[in-house]
């Protein structure tokens, strides 16, 4: 049983195809392996009862019944809904997100609920108001963040693949301190319906998986067009596995941006991962190009001023009126207000919407907010110049592997920076993913992303996959589960 553990969906749906193993085993055995590991790990906030599992799938189609765990940022209909906040500790969904909606109807078993910094803000999933999450290859170091819960039970086999949503790398970085693969798609290729917004101009949701093959498999799943998500684009359905046999394509140019690897704080030993995954690339028949992509150097900056005004927005809703928590002792409405704000949420949360009303407020907006959004044109611009000379690029996800937890407690601004190699493609709305591309010295996972033109999902899967063919890393996965 335990080579169930750290099976591949398309593993999985084989032995079920071959009956070696049933949908309510399969399912026993991964309700089990949480009950035995997630204690010390804390990737999930809430494991679903066997029955409603069972009942809320059709257990048939493509996902034949393999349960995925759910970020708790994506509407369950029926389930709680807490953003890892105090602010919806007891809210329940009253629909499904479509992307919930399309895997259930295709057979995917919703497992659970990961854990999450609070309203998917940060790099570690500390600010979860709930439990800190652990990365299992070093319980003393984070999982990464926001969707930290996600990428540590896929990481410890505590379930075959995931959902997170990425508005500035939430999916990318944790799943490279993972040691898995994680994946952003277009922006408005994937329906944000029921997805609780943060940036909603950024986000989007994201699949967490062991092979680059079994993320093409979930994104076919779920992506397309929705009618409850106008920002959703006009794109046909289709399977985007189909081209996936460990080559390149003919002729493939690769561009390195260099100011990258440059960048300061990068850590010797992720620069030189990715320069051995040059090497395979040319082995490979790539051949690598360098390019140029000055204004990364100011998407964080950027990234920090449009995300904290979008949320001071999306926040503004949760006033103790409608959603979840109420402060009960206030005895005037502003004071309700006031009060229900202040106690549910959290400090990092608070410290977002300060930030982003000031960025917004009278005065300021030309400084702050009109420059971040000349730099997101700049971005996309020079990403468009970049992909006419290649047809892919090749970035670090982050600039060192996976930190201690609390290591940035003093340190704000450091975590912040976490966001400088993942920001520019949500800033872009084009497509990347994270994979897993060397080992550091004290036995941490360390991940790349290939970033792809709009739309150019099923090339950047190909490139992704080839590697992944190629080298050893797919295979590894942390001790003790
Ligand atoms: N670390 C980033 C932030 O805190 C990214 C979060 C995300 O993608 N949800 O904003």
């Amino acid at each position: 049983m335990n080579s169930l553990s750290f099976a591949t969906v398309k593993q999985l749906r084989e032995q079920l195809k071959n009956k070696t193993i049933s949908i309510e085993e399969l399912l026993d055995f991964f309700i089990n392996r949480f009950a035995a590991y997630d204690g010390e790990l804390g990737a999930a906030l809430e494991i679903f009862d066997k029955e409603w599992i069972l009942k809320n799938s059709t257990l048939s189609g493509p996902l034949q019944g393999i349960p995925g765990l759910i970020k708790n940022n994506i509407a369950i209909e029926e389930q709680l809904l807490t953003c890892g906040s105090r602010m919806l500790k007891d809210f329940r969904s009253p629909y499904d997100a479509t992307v919930i909606a399309r895997l259930k109807a295709q057979g995917g078993a919703i497992i659970g609920r990961a854990n999450l910094d609070e309203f998917a803000m940060g790099s570690s999933t500390e600010t979860s108001y709930f439990q800190k999450t652990k990365n299992p290859w070093d319980l003393s170091r984070v999982p990464g963040g926001s969707s930290g819960g996600s990428a540590a039970a896929v990481a410890a086999g505590l379930v075959p693949w995931a959902l997170g949503s990425d508005t500035g790398g939430s999916v990318r970085q944790p799943a490279a301190f993972c040691g898995i693969v994680g994946m952003k798609p277009t922006y408005g290729h994937v329906s944000r319906y029921g997805l609780v917004h943060y940036a909603s101009s950024l986000d989007q949701i994201g699949v967490f998986s062991r092979s680059v093959y079994d993320s093409a498999f979930i994104f076919s799943l779920m992506a397309g067009k929705d009618e409850h998500d106008s920002s959703t684009l006009q794109v046909k359905s289709k399977d985007y596995t189909q081209k996936l046999d460990g080559t390149l394509p003919k002729g493939l140019k690769i561009g390195i941006v260099d100011n990258t690897l440059c960048a300061e704080g990068m850590d010797p030993e992720v620069v030189l991962a990715i320069e051995n995954g040059m090497k395979e690339f040319e082995k490979l028949g790539a051949t690598i190009h360098h390019v140029t992509l000055p204004a990364i150097d100011y998407s964080a900056a950027a990234y920090f001023v449009l995300s904290r005004a979008e949320a001071a927005s999306n926040l503004a809703r949760f006033d103790g009126v409608r959603y979840g928590f109420r402060n009960k002792q206030a005895s005037t409405l502003r004071a309700m207000y006031d009060e229900t704000r202040h106690d549910g949420f959290g400090a990092e949360v608070k410290k977002r919407i300060i930030v982003g009303n000031y960025v917004l407020s009278s005065g300021h907006s030309g400084e702050f907010y009109d420059n971040a959004q000349k730099v997101k044109r700049l971005i996309r611009s020079q990403f468009v110049e970049a992909f006419k000379e290649v047809d892919v690029l090749l970035m670090p996800t982050h600039p060192a592997p996976a930190f201690k937890l609390g290591a940035f407690d003093l340190d704000p601004l450091q975590i912040d920076l976490q966001d400088y190699f993942t920001c520019p493609m949500n800033l872009a709305g084009i497509p990347a993913i994270s994979i897993p591309c060397g080992m550091s010295k004290d036995g941490m996972p360390i991940g790349f992303q290939i970033a792809a033109p709009h739309l150019a999902e099923e090339l950047m899967f190909k490139v992704a996959d080839a590697y992944e063919q190629a080298t050893p890393w797919q295979g590894m996965h942390p001790k003790g589960y």
